[in-house]
């Protein structure tokens, strides 16, 4: 109520995105969809409900938070599985909830083993492998101590994965790291099946992996940017196909975010606009203002140069990003008024003349 300005998200987009996405995968693959990062900023609850809409039940977090926050606000819990973050009382909540989560050192899988001792429930599990991106995961070397551990406690373990993480799969400038991690992966998942562990699923690829090293792909996939639309970057873009073209046709934008016109003013040539001198109108100007700011998270580094649309044409923001408002230059946009909606993320197709507010 009485926001300032207003997310839309949109369910076709994610259909387009997710039904490309499947088909490269194929259709037996688990398909994980990640949202850690409040969906990559979609709004966690809001992006889990529409996929769920979208027949997806899978999804990977990164905190034990962001697996609280769906639990607590989505009725038909779906499946979670907690990617990085998880700790103490954390990993007894999970186990109790069936939520998987990943362990990557002796400590978390000695907490898992004492948690699902007390509630004599299995610790749902993916063990992460170290293969190169040097941030978390088992190193070959300890398999032996953890096959061990889970064989010896066979009644509290599920060992629902063994997986990896590539340190830049969207580029071919990392192509002799990945193809290491690719084949420390596979030498390392031969010697968790020599330790007696059968992980359900083995898991390595992100979006840009599921594109540029399809081989990764395996039984299971954890998919994040690419089903908000967005390819990994411009190399992927391009090297897909080879077709530009074609390829910006594949996937869909689902966010749009929107405010309107809060008030409009004359300045004449000569004057600063905003905080301190970091624009002076260099003609006489019609500027607006736009009631969202860099606490909305409209960055301050669009200060002079960010560009929103107003009634389908391009505005650019002239001053400095407010905490709370941005002016932008509308001079040239011809009967502006007032009320006028403004499209901040988005396409010209999605600017209507009346916002969402009339
Ligand atoms: C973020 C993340 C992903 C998804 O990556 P995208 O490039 O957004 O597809 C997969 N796995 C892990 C461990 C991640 O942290």
């Amino acid at each position: 109520m009485f926001e300032s300005s207003v997310i839309e998200i949109s369910k076709s987009a994610l259909q387009t995105n997710l039904k490309f996405l499947k088909q490269k995968t194929g259709a037996h693959v688990k398909f994980c969809s990640v949202v850690k990062g409040n969906a990559y900023g979609h709004g966690l609850t809001e992006f889990v409900k529409l996929a769920m809409e979208c027949d997806q039940h899978y999804f990977g977090v990164y905190s034990a938070d962001e697996a609280y926050h769906i639990s607590k606000n989505i009725k038909n819990t779906p499946e979670l599985y907690i990617m990085g973050m998880v700790e103490g009382e954390a990993i007894e909540w999970a186990i109790n909830k069936g939520i998987e989560f990943c362990v990557f050192d002796e400590k978390r899988l000695e907490d898992a083993l004492k948690y699902s001792k007390k509630l004599k429930k299995k610790a749902k599990i993916h063990l992460e492998i170290e293969t190169g991106m040097n941030r978390t995961g088992f190193y070959e070397k300890e398999i032996a101590i953890v096959g061990e551990l889970i064989n010896n406690n066979k009644q509290n373990f599920e060992v629902k994965g063994a997986c990896t993480h590539f340190a830049g799969a969207e580029s071919m400038a990392n192509n002799f790291r990945v193809s290491q991690q690719i084949g420390k992966f596979y030498q390392t998942l031969l010697t968790i099946g020599k330790a007696g562990l059968t992980p359900t699923y083995k898991h390595a690829a992100c979006s840009a992996a599921v594109i540029n090293y399809p081989e990764t792909i395996g039984n299971m996939v954890r998919v994040g940017i690419m089903q908000y639309g967005f390819w990994p970057n411009d190399e992927t873009f391009i090297r897909y196909n080879g077709d530009k073209e074609k390829n910006s046709k594949i996937l869909k934008r689902l966010i749009t975010w929107k405010s309107r016109l809060m008030n409009l003013k004359s300045v004449k040539k000569g004057e600063f606009i905003g905080y301190s001198t970091s624009y002076l109108a260099h003609r006489d100007m019609k500027i607006a203002v736009v009631p969202v700011g860099y606490s909305h998270g409209y960055s301050r580094n669009m200060s002079n140069t960010g560009k929103v649309l107003v009634r389908g044409v391009e505005a650019t923001v002239v001053g400095i990003v407010n905490m709370n408002a941005i002016t932008i230059d509308v001079t040239h946009i011809e009967g502006v008024e007032i009320g006028d909606e403004v499209v901040l993320i988005g396409t010209k197709e999605q600017n209507s003349k009346c916002g969402f507010f009339q």
